[in-house]
């Protein structure tokens, strides 16, 4: 019998065996011929992921928080506001990196765990900080997490990010858990840095921090007045290995991850060959399966409402009388789940992950182990139900 189980969880999750094969090449030197090539064509599908023709991109070892940590470092000097859309765990780790950079932060945070603030609440915050109103300087910038991974709330970046536009603020979004998952187009919609990591959306073991920085934010950069407070991420050192790397030019600042890299530009030609429409509107009709199954078994969800609900993760509530012993179950019939994260309501959910090179049979196994564990704990339900409602949006 396979003794393998499949991994559902909001990253890392499963990968192509094309991805997995780049990670057990040998590895080159970062500077020989063939890696300098493809790590310049990976900077160039990059702009092409992030739908941001005129972005800077920037490739880094490390994990998501750095990409924050570098946005945040080599946007913001001491003393500047700061604005946080706050729907969650990740938006309260950006007002911790923006206030270690110096920057005062004002939140807006969202009225209730699985909603979002309004445009209207960002609005009046934007209108109170513009330094046009005579209230003082205005916001520097402004950070949305275009999904939180631990409500599985997705906010109205594109909305959020025109009113940014509209006061003159950059616009930082945390895409870890949306890129190449859910509908971003970093340029139409005016967003000025969109930042992820590579074990979500992007298809790629984890270790990567992806950055694409547009004018606006390189500007603002250039425009600094004082040094970059971090050493590793300051884009005073890195933008020439970027520039150069995608003139085909060998460069060195920090060894690159070399096995990574190429890992990452198998997986960007593998996302933009099945085309950045087609990949969103995969992922949207995988999670509506999988919410219409969620329903039908009889749980809540954590988003208060079905337009604030992700399409890379599902978070559910444990029905009556269940505890987290349910994901052992689930574990043990085939499929790895996550628990809760965040802190008010963490030991009363649980979270699924579906984003990258997930398909319709992954769903319905893990609808299938769902059952089978809320079974052995002796929840009532109509065995079948949840698989029913997820095939019906399948077929
Ligand atoms: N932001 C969001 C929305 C995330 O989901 C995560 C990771 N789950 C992070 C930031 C941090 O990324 P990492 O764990 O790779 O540092």
């Amino acid at each position: 019998m396979k003794d393998r189980k499949l991994l559902m969880i909001p990253g890392p999750v499963e990968f192509t065996p094309e991805v997995l094969r780049a990670m057990g090449m040998s590895t080159a030197s970062h500077v020989a011929p063939n890696f300098v090539e493809v790590f310049g064509q990976a900077l160039e599908r990059l702009r092409q992921v992030f739908l941001c023709p005129g972005g800077q991109p920037f490739v880094a070892a490390g994990s998501g928080t750095l990409a924050m940590d570098t946005a945040a470092a080599n946007l913001v000097e001491p003393g500047d506001r700061a604005l946080v859309v706050n729907t969650g765990y990740f938006s309260n780790r950006f007002v911790a990196i923006l206030e270690r950079y110096g920057a005062t932060v004002t939140q807006v945070s969202a009225p209730a765990i699985g909603d979002a603030p309004s445009l209207e609440e960002v609005e009046a915050a934007l209108k109170a900080g513009d330094s046009s109103t005579g209230s003082g300087r205005g916001f520097r910038l402004m950070t949305i997490t275009h999904v939180d991974t631990s409500t599985g709330v997705r906010t109205d970046v594109k909305g959020l990010a025109a009113l940014g536009r509209e006061y003159g603020v950059l616009v930082v979004v945390d895409g870890v858990c949306s890129v190449a998952g859910e509908e971003m187009r970093q340029e139409e919609w005016g967003i000025d840095l969109a930042l992820t990591a590579s074990q979500k959306a992007i298809g790629v073991p984890p270790g990567l921090a992806l950055v694409v920085a547009g004018p606006r934010a390189m500007a603002a950069f250039q425009r600094r007045k004082t040094a970059v407070g971090s050493y590793y991420a300051d884009w005073t050192y890195w933008l020439p290995i970027m520039e150069a790397y995608e003139a085909r030019r060998p460069s060195y600042f920090g060894t690159p991850p070399v096995n990574l890299i190429w890992a990452l530009d198998v997986s960007l030609g593998q996302i933009l060959d099945e085309g950045m429409d087609a990949r969103f509107a995969r992922h949207r009709k995988l999670s509506e399966a999988i919410k219409a199954a969620i329903r039908a078994l009889g749980l809540r969800q954590v988003p208060l409402s079905p337009d604030r609900a992700a399409s890379t993760l599902t978070a559910a509530y444990y029905p009556e009388g269940v505890d987290r012993s349910l994901l052992g179950h689930i574990s043990r019939a085939g499929v790895i789940l996550a628990g809760g994260l965040h802190p008010a309501i963490k030991a009363r959910y649980f979270r699924i992950g579906h984003m990258g090179a997930v398909s319709a049979s992954d769903i319905l196994c893990t609808v299938g182990a769902i059952e089978r564990g809320l079974a052995e704990v002796g929840y009532e339900f109509e065995i079948g139900a949840g698989m029913a409602a997820a095939q019906a949006v399948l077929t």
